[in-house]
């Protein structure tokens, strides 16, 4: 029996008591058994956050200067074991190679902008905002002036927890600015890809940050649920399905944590007539099968406008045709496996709902030449899809490209707008007014133009809107640095 996955609190990694309900971490792609984590871990949650909170006035304590030398080396750390990471991706998360290394990459961006943290904390002082005239003893007997500062101090234990589909990245979305800021860490990764996640953490010994500082608990729901109440803990990150996100948002704030939570997606990309062709199969292509369909940011539905549907039809189902699909580590592959077989089910009864609603089923997923044995399912397009279909309006979260023809602009930009989520637009077109219109109109958080995966590099902010995202301030970015840190003013007078 495979051994059960513990959790990294106080600097070591914690063995986790037998017992309670476990599941599998399977690798995706050959169903081996890569260890077991508890689901119900709540004693080790809030052993994390005794940590947390334990560790947190010293390191609040600790000069923003010398707190980033420590990100400083733990870049380094993770350039050293770069690819021990990047294949530990592969094995418990199923994506390519070439996939993962992308993973640890944007990862790594992130840490390097938290190195910032110096200049972003800084905050704002207005001199002689006002004059006190009670004290007439100086300043020329005018009155003694008052001075007023604000500062950016740290908030307390912060919590993330985190979803399957980048399992280096989405953590170091989070943490790495957090206790840059002066916080200490609890990060709750996807019980389905807890491995990369834990040795990413415990990776940050060797970098030289204080036991406590950064803490990681495996498990499931329950201790979702245990971190989002917890009385020591001050905010919440998360990143997940948009069911889930509206509950952690609304539980977290409930119990008064400061929450930004993101959500799921249903993303379109624009094809206009006077588009570059191969800019759009190759962003088209990339953004609907790369990650095997898994991303919030993947365009799950394609909107060729007018006569544009005529050549990129035909083009893209033979593009998506040409994908090799097999396991992450074979070189020669260009889509690994979905992460499990409940997402295959789901993908494959999606596909289903597709042809029942009438859609034209120009690929199957589900015939497709793909390895025996693992979660494998091959790319799916569909024609003649209209907007208010199921499988233009939800996320499948899986290699399925719907099409949508549209008579216009307006027109695609509106079934755009018809769905629940918001998280990006995308549009492929050599017409700067038809880009500007397009970028105006789309009520989606981040827009590509001739990009076929918009995702902003670390020193932006990431979020969506609508339901892609509940809270105020995004991740990444200066709203980071605002989400964790709260004001301090200082109004202040001599005497
Ligand atoms: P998920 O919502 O199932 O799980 C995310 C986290 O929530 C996990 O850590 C999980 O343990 C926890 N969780 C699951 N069910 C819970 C419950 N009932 N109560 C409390 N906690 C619970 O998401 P997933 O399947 O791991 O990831 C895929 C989803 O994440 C997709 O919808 C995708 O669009 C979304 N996503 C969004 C972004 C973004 O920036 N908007 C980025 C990446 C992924």
């Amino acid at each position: 029996m495979s051994t059960t996955i513990g959790h990294y609190v106080g600097g070591t990694l914690l063995a986790d008591a037998a017992g309670g309900e476990q599941i599998s971490v399977l690798n995706p792609a050959t169903g081996e058994d890569l260890g077991r984590v508890r689901l119900d871990a709540t004693e080790a949650a809030d052993r994390a956050v005794a940590a947390a909170a334990g560790a947190f006035e010293s390191w609040a304590a600790t000069p923003v200067g010398e707190r980033v030398q420590c990100l400083f080396r733990y870049k380094q750390v993770l350039e050293d074991h770069f690819e021990e990471l990047a294949a530990l991706i592969v094995s418990e998360h199923g994506k390519t190679m070439g996939e993962a290394r992308g993973d640890v990459r944007r990862g790594i961006d992130c840490i390097e902008f938290a190195c910032c943290a110096p200049v972003l904390m800084m905050g704002n002082t207005l001199p002689q905002i006002a004059v006190s005239s009670s004290f007439c003893r100086s300043e020329d007997e005018g009155g003694i002036g008052i001075d007023s500062t604000s500062e950016r101090v740290p908030i307390g234990v912060c919590v993330g927890i985190t979803p399957f589909n980048f399992p280096i990245m989405v953590p170091l979305w989070m943490w790495p600015m957090a206790v840059a800021c002066g916080n200490t860490f609890v990060l709750k990764p996807s019980e389905k890809v807890p491995l990369s996640a834990l040795r990413e953490l415990e990776l940050t010994g060797e970098a030289g940050f204080p036991p406590g500082v950064i803490n990681a608990v495996t498990g499931g729901a329950d201790v979702v649920n245990r971190l989002i109440t917890h009385p020591d803990v001050r905010s919440v990150s998360f990143v997940g399905s948009t069911k889930v996100a509206k509950h952690v948002y609304t539980t977290a704030t409930a119990a008064g944590k400061r929450a930004q939570c993101m959500g799921g997606a249903k993303n379109f990309m624009v094809i206009m007539p006077d588009a570059d062709r191969d800019a759009v199969v190759e962003g088209v292509l990339g953004s609907a099968f790369g990650n095997t369909g898994q991303r919030c940011l993947a365009g799950s539905v394609a909107a060729p406008v007018g006569d544009a549907a005529d050549w990129f039809v035909p083009t893209i189902i033979e593009a998506a045709k040409g994908i090799t699909v097999s396991r992450g580590d074979d070189p020669a592959v260009k889509m690994g496996p979905v992460i499990d077989e409940a997402s295959r089910e789901r993908i494959n009864s999606y596909i289903q709902i597709g042809v029942d609603e009438g859609a034209k089923l120009a690929l199957d997923g589900r015939t497709a030449k793909i390895p025996q044995g693992g979660c494998f399912v091959g790319p799916s397009v569909f024609d003649h899809v209209k907007p208010t279909m199921r499988i233009c309006q939800e996320e499948i979260f899986g290699p399925v490209l719907s099409v949508v023809r549209c008579a216009s602009l307006e027109d695609a930009i509106d079934a755009l707008n018809s769905t629940d989520y918001g998280n990006m637009g995308v549009i492929f077109t050599s017409s700067g007014y038809n880009a500007r219109r397009f970028k105006t109109r789309a009520r989606a958080g981040m827009i590509g133009v001739n990009v076929g995966v918009p995702a902003p590099m670390a020193v932006f902010p990431f979020a969506g809107w609508k339901n892609s995202f509940f809270g105020d301030l995004h991740a990444n970015g200066e709203d980071a640095v605002r989400f964790y840190t709260e004001h301090k003013i200082l109004v202040t007078r001599w005497i």
